[in-house]
């Protein structure tokens, strides 16, 4: 049994996402104490609830611990198993980390899998459905994996209502990548959706966007969406590189100024650029986990964050492998160790 504390490092709900998804994959049981611990309000809230509860069912887990605001699961799993899954988070509890918490899983099942999701998609500290698309996704695929992730309806906070839908053909092994440069720049456009809030908010929007990053009208697309699926505001700035593809994100808010949304997201994206790394502060983070799944690895980003020290030190209590950091001059370099060379 793996003895994990959740208030190590970030000490955030990631903490128990990875050790959920390294649990099933490599069949070991753990508990876990002080969830969430450096939150406001600790414990298990809907979203990760819906996590733990999620990954009971596609691996037949024998689960204790699971409720709203507990402060420690113990989480044993079966065999992960391919079919057709459809998950409620209930509010908008975000589905895109419900989704990356099974996604990695069900690549070890034993047939494919289907997921509906339904909660929030496009919520601030959480990656947008585009994200696990555009960025996470091109990843994983270049690893070989078979995934498709559609979004049926964009769920905000705090209605939520959006749903998601995915399919997972098994692939037990992943390919290492090695990402060190983004390449040529192929497209980079930007996206204001808005459902249920003045169209001028997405026009301010993309003409923060417009002049900070030179671009014409053609790369400043305003997506209106039904206003049944609001009161709801993403912006999205999206880079495709020859060799990978970053989303930076922004959420409209009360008494936030579109422009101030804007703002943060071209800041965002310009020290993205400004550096030479290959891979923004929030894809380093969610690309450890498979890339210790691969066993090897490589990439460099502009951010280090504690959310990927943190997860660092989770994987290496499943797996066998060792992440090195190195700081060069505009960059974070990454590597992975495996077993064999540590
Ligand atoms: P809490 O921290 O309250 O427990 P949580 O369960 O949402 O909340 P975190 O531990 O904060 O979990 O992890 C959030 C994850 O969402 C991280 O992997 C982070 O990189 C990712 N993320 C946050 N904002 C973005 C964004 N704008 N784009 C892509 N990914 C993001």
């Amino acid at each position: 049994m793996i003895e994990l504390d959740g208030a190590q490092g970030e000490g955030g709900g990631q903490i128990l996402r990875s050790a959920l998804t390294l649990s099933m994959i490599t069949g070991q049981p753990f508990r876990m104490i002080n969830i969430r611990a450096n939150r406001p309000k600790p414990g298990l809230m809907r979203q990760h609830l819906a996590a733990v509860q999620a990954s009971a069912r596609i691996s037949g887990a024998d689960v204790s611990g699971a409720e709203a605001g507990s402060l420690a699961l113990r989480f044993a799993p079966g065999p992960i198993r391919g079919g057709d899954y459809a998950f409620a988070i209930g509010t908008a509890g975000s589905c895109t980390l419900v989704l990356q918490t099974l996604l990695p899983a069900l690549l070890h099942a034993d047939g494919p899998a289907t997921i509906s999701i339904s909660g929030g998609t496009h919520n601030s500290m959480a990656p947008p459905l585009h994200f696990l698309q555009r960025a996470y996704g091109r990843v994983l695929g270049e690893m070989g994996a078979r995934i498709d992730i559609q979004l049926k309806r964009f769920g905000f906070y705090p209605a939520g209502g959006g749903e998601v839908l995915a399919s997972i053909a098994p692939c037990a092994q992943l390919r290492p990548f090695e990402l060190l440069e983004r390449g040529a720049r192929r497209h980079g456009y930007a996206e204001s959706f808005i459902a249920g809030v003045p169209a001028n908010v997405a026009t301010r929007e993309l003409a923060v966007i417009g002049s900070g990053m030179g671009w014409t009208d053609e790369q400043l697309l305003h997506r209106g969406l039904p206003g049944e699926q609001g009161p709801g505001n993403a912006l999205l700035l999206t880079l495709d590189h020859e060799h990978v593809t970053e989303v930076f994100a922004g959420f409209g808010e009360k008494a936030v100024r579109a422009e101030t949304v804007a703002k943060h997201v071209l800041q965002e994206a310009r020290a993205y650029l400004a550096s030479g790394a290959a891979v923004g502060e929030h894809l380093a983070d969610q690309l450890m986990l498979p890339m210790a799944l691969a066993g090897g690895g490589c990439f460099t980003t502009n951010v280090l964050s504690s959310h990927a020290t943190t997860n660092a030190g989770v994987i290496s209590r499943f797996l066998p492998v060792r992440f090195h950091f190195e700081h060069m001059a505009d960059k974070i370099y990454c590597q992975l160790n495996s077993a064999h060379q540590l």
